[in-house]
């Protein structure tokens, strides 16, 4: 293949590309097509929701105004401007409400800001500010670029090397490509029956009920049970600490199969380290994911955890994480919040292991090998790798803490109970498990297309037929490219670790990358 930058890329000009989808994966996708000058002649854009630019867990209707992100301003992938100049123009400005300006008069005071994490609207403002400023950048490079807002997408239609997006709005036609960045909304979601989504809250913080049940004790059941504390009353630092106060009078019962929450937040300088510290380590070559334990990651606990080592090092990696996230103990979860708070100003380290397993993670994804035995063996403990990567931001926790020592908040160890079950049939019972995986991650992208032949009649597919999604992120339909790209992590078969801003921009780069390369080469073949 040819391969070209920097250069006007004449073949795309004539391109027409459609883009589902505009969170933060479209944002890093066009900020790296202006970068490295691809300017196609059309680009239709659609969002089925109002904000283009902050996706799923940025937009206000999902970021209430206590909820947190897990990033801090250093570790936001790069875009057309930096987030610290941002805050200042747009502080400068005033455009922003108040709760937004609350955070940004903290970050003008202190240099420790860079060091706190991002409340998720501030972000999602931040993003949308990028969004505008690349579409406008690409407008005056001669691409027309247009944002359909408020513009579901139902189907996909392939015809003759060229697609029709069917929105709720009507069709367009005459697409060369598509790319479709949905986010979680390409994975399943069974819903509970007789329970609201945790998204978004307004559906139950502004109910009057006595009881919220929420089932899951994750990241997203705690947006869930922030989001009822904060309509219903405040969080105050008072001598003794955090404190919640409120005149109403409610409870929330949250409850699991683990019946405990995610660890408290670990910085992730520390993944960094570990992550370099196993790219140095290169003396032993591994060719599977238990040898790569064995030989790369006790190593490291050896090294930095003396002590959690004795205890895992019989334990083959399977059962070593089982045992670190403590699925199996009887630990009352405020317990093991307080203990994590307390053990992240330990210096002997104790608490980093999360950092190693998300190191190991990140390397097995680096290598074919490690990850081909991986996806072949070993998808069984990805739901212990979500659990281990998950994380509370510290001020998450306290204020968890706050709502127990306050009476507000309860647990429970169970599952598969109905509120009817539970003697609470008055009680608001939010769905709070979170994004749950298909087994076939591609089912729902499978579902969004339609084949057309010549004569105009639809082409059924069926599971003779194989999908796979390649490397370069284009979906593969019986060993043949579609010109179809999944910028959805949700949707990528081989992608193991748990997305995040980063996964966004490199799904986004390597995509807006590949239709640099593949117009020059089929310039050059003449297609
Ligand atoms: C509750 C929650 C909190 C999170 N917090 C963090 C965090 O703190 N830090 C972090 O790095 N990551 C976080 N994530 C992960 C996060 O999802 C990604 O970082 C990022 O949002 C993914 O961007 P995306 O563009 O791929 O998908 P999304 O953000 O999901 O964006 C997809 C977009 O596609 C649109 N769309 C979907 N279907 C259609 C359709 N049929 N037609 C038209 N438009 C459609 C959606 O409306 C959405 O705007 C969080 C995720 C969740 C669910």
């Amino acid at each position: 293949m040819i391969v070209m930058e920097n250069h006007f890329h004449k073949d795309l000009m004539q391109r027409k590309i459609a883009v589902i989808g505009a969170g933060p994966t479209t944002l890093y996708f066009l900020c790296t097509l202006l970068e490295k000058n691809v300017f196609p002649k059309s680009i239709v854009i659609f969002e089925k929701h109002a904000e283009p630019g902050k996706g799923t867990p940025f937009r206000n209707e999902n970021a209430n105004p206590n909820l947190l992100s897990n990033l801090k301003e250093s570790e936001i992938p790069k875009l057309n401007i930096s987030f610290s100049t941002w805050i200042r123009d747009v502080y400068d400005k005033d455009k922003v409400s108040s709760t937004l300006n609350a955070f940004i008069s903290d970050a003008d005071d202190s240099n420790s800001s860079r060091n706190q994490v991002i409340p998720r609207g501030v972000l999602g403002e931040y993003l949308s500010f990028c969004f505008k400023r690349v579409v406008q950048c690409l407008k005056e490079a001669g691409s027309d670029v247009a944002v359909q807002i408020r513009t579901g997408v139902k189907s996909v239609i392939i015809e003759n090397q060229q697609f029709t997006v069917e929105t709720d709005k009507g069709r367009y036609s005459g697409f060369h490509r598509v790319v479709v960045n949905m986010g979680s909304d390409l994975c399943s979601k069974d819903k509970l029956d007789d329970a609201l989504w945790a998204y978004p809250p307004r559906q139950y913080t502004r109910e009057d009920k006595g009881e919220f049940i929420i089932d899951g004790m994750s990241l997203t059941a705690i947006d869930a049970a922030l989001s009822i504390a904060r309509a219903k009353g405040q969080f105050n630092h008072t001598e003794s600490g955090l404190e919640y106060q409120s005149n109403h009078n409610f409870k929330i019962l949250m409850r699991s199969r683990t019946g405990v929450f995610p660890k408290v937040w670990y910085n992730s300088d520390v993944v960094a380290d570990y992550i370099k510290r196993l790219d140095a380590n290169c003396a032993i070559d591994v060719s599977n994911v238990e040898s790569f334990y064995r030989h790369k990651l006790l190593p490291l606990f050896k090294q930095s955890m003396p002590k959690i080592y004795q205890q895992i090092k019989e334990m083959s990696f399977a059962e070593c994480l089982t045992f670190l996230n403590q699925r199996t103990g009887q630990v009352h979860p405020i317990l093991k919040l307080k203990a994590e708070l307390l053990s992240l100003a330990d210096e002997s380290r104790q608490s980093d292991w999360p950092a190693v397993i998300a190191a190991g993670i990140n390397h097995i994804q680096q290598s074919p090998l490690l990850l081909n035995d991986f996806l072949a063996h070993h998808q069984d403990i990805k739901s212990q790798l979500s659990a281990s990567f998950a994380s509370i931001p510290l001020e998450s926790a306290n204020r968890i803490i706050a709502l127990y020592d306050n009476g507000v908040l309860n647990f429970e160890k169970a599952e598969g109970e109905t509120a009817a079950d539970n003697g609470n049939s008055d009680a608001i019972r939010i769905d709070a498990k979170g994004v749950i995986e298909c087994e076939d991650k591609l089912a729902k992208l499978k579902g969004l297309l339609v084949f057309s032949g010549a004569d105009n009649k639809k082409k059924s597919l069926t599971d003779v037929d194989k999908w796979s999604v390649a490397e370069n992120h284009e979906l593969i339909l019986n060993g043949k490219p579609t010109h179809i790209y999944v910028g959805s992590a949700f949707a990528t078969p081989w992608y193991i670790n748990i997305p995040g801003l980063e996964t966004c921009a490199n799904f986004g780069k390597q995509i807006a990358q590949q239709f640099a390369q593949d117009d020059v080469y089929e310039e050059a073949v003449g297609e």
